[in-house]
């Protein structure tokens, strides 16, 4: 042993700054277990957790249907590889299709490569087209301030620069289409696109819907050149919105879908779904992966979904989920820094004024033990587990009531002494 990395958080954050790759700048906090929606340090000091490891943890921590599931199956059977059969794909496979409406899926280990899938479909696609005589180019539209992961083809099609412009050239024949904007959607689209890429409620981003007529309209210009419709819902679908994917709010199918973060509660795991059009374009050893779809991870999405389905979640997502924007609309009628609350079901943003006082907020928030995030800097996201109660929601909003008040007197104080 080389390098003793001791107990501590301060052993630790030692030993990773030698050690580590320094990808992320994380929180000072070191969690050891966790239980229902609270995460335990190492001191034994208990947190709500509002984020859930973004938005992963859906059913919480210590669900018995998971750990059962993990259990049984690492007994039995944890990785054949895609050469052999094994029931998990398909019973997995079939439960996710009848939910998503989908006709076939691709199974990965997480949510790029779900994304990469869906765009190399897609590329394959517009070739196949072609083949038939189809004229249909290959470049894709996307959305600013996107975010679909970070591998090549997918920091191609993310819009913040910084993700992109270290690793340059990326994926070339992208474009950006401004958030939202019917008639700049309109306007960059023709027949040399193979694909327009949406979140259907961008997360990173902020936490945005995209518009009804946005999406339909998206929907009609595909159907006119047979260009594929590609919704992430890595982090907006599997029952995060209120619905089993977020599309299905708004009555539109898409041609793609990709799914990950809650899948596999907790356990990774991502899916590509597809039409019987889209997935004719694949045909045996065009694509692949060794470890997609193993017996473990299949056993616990299969686990994942029967518990959402036997407890009814997507109703209490929507209850608890509704409680909690209305509370927080409270909240923004007392505090006019708090410019607009978004979000459906447990996806929720609150746009702070400005990003120092998003930041002094969060850093408040995990002081008094509750856990949520910042994206696009003055964003405050909530991504609970889906098994949250009023009785947390309360809190939270307490404890932010709390911060909001203290702030604002604090202002208040500055004011009065800079006028003195
Ligand atoms: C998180 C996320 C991804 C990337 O998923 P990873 O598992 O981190 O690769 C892609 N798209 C969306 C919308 C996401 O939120």
């Amino acid at each position: 042993m080389n390098h003793a990395t001791g107990n501590t958080l301060q052993d630790l954050q030692v030993a990773e700054s030698k050690l580590l790759l320094q990808t992320y700048e994380r929180y000072p906090l070191l969690f050891v277990s966790g239980e229902g929606v609270h995460l335990r340090d190492e001191k034994g000091n208990d947190y709500l957790d509002l984020l859930s490891g973004i938005g992963v943890c859906a059913l919480g921590y210590g669900h018995p249907a998971i750990t059962e599931a993990i259990a049984t199956q690492s007994r039995q059977l944890l990785h054949t590889s895609n050469l052999f059969h094994h029931r998990g794909t398909t019973e997995l496979a079939l439960r996710l299709t009848e939910i998503t409406g989908m006709d076939r899926v691709f199974f990965c280990n997480s949510g790029t490569e779900a994304w990469e899938a869906a765009l190399k479909l897609a590329r394959a696609h517009a070739g196949l087209l072609r083949s038939e005589g189809k004229n249909i180019g290959t470049k894709f539209l996307a959305l600013e301030h996107s975010f679909h992961g970070r591998t090549m083809g997918s920091v191609a099609t993310t819009h913040k620069e910084k993700y992109r412009s270290p690793f340059a050239p990326v994926m070339p024949d992208v474009e950006f289409v401004p958030f939202d904007d019917v008639a700049a959607l309109r306007a960059a689209f023709s027949s040399d696109v193979c694909a327009i890429a949406i979140e259907v409620i961008q997360g990173e981003g902020g936490i945005n819907p995209v518009s009804q007529e946005f999406l339909a309209t998206a929907r009609e210009l595909c159907d006119s050149t047979g260009a594929l419709l590609l919704l992430d819902e890595i982090q907006s679908g599997m029952g995060r919105t209120g619905t089993w994917c977020a599309y299905q709010q708004y009555g539109i199918q898409p041609d793609v879908t990709t799914l990950a973060k809650p899948l596999g509660g907790g356990v990774p795991i991502g899916a590509m779904l597809c039409t019987e059009e889209a997935a004719r374009a694949i045909t045996p050893g065009m694509h692949g992966t060794t470890f997609g779809g193993n017996p473990l991870a299949t056993a616990v999405a299969i686990a994942v979904i029967d518990a959402m389905k036997q407890e009814k979640v997507l109703d209490h997502i929507n209850d608890v989920g509704g409680y909690f924007v209305s509370r927080l609309r409270d909240l923004q009628q007392k505090h006019t820094v708090i410019k607009e609350v978004r979000g459906r079901g447990l996806m929720i943003g609150i746009e702070i004024e400005s990003a120092d006082l998003a930041k002094e907020i969060l850093s408040g928030m995990l002081a008094r033990h509750i856990i949520l995030n910042r994206t696009h800097e003055t964003v405050l996201r909530f991504l609970p587990p889906y098994i949250l109660q009023r009785e947390h929601v309360d809190h939270a909003v307490a404890a932010l009531d709390e911060l909001f008040t203290l702030h604002s007197k604090s202002s208040a104080t500055l004011v009065g002494e800079a006028n003195g």
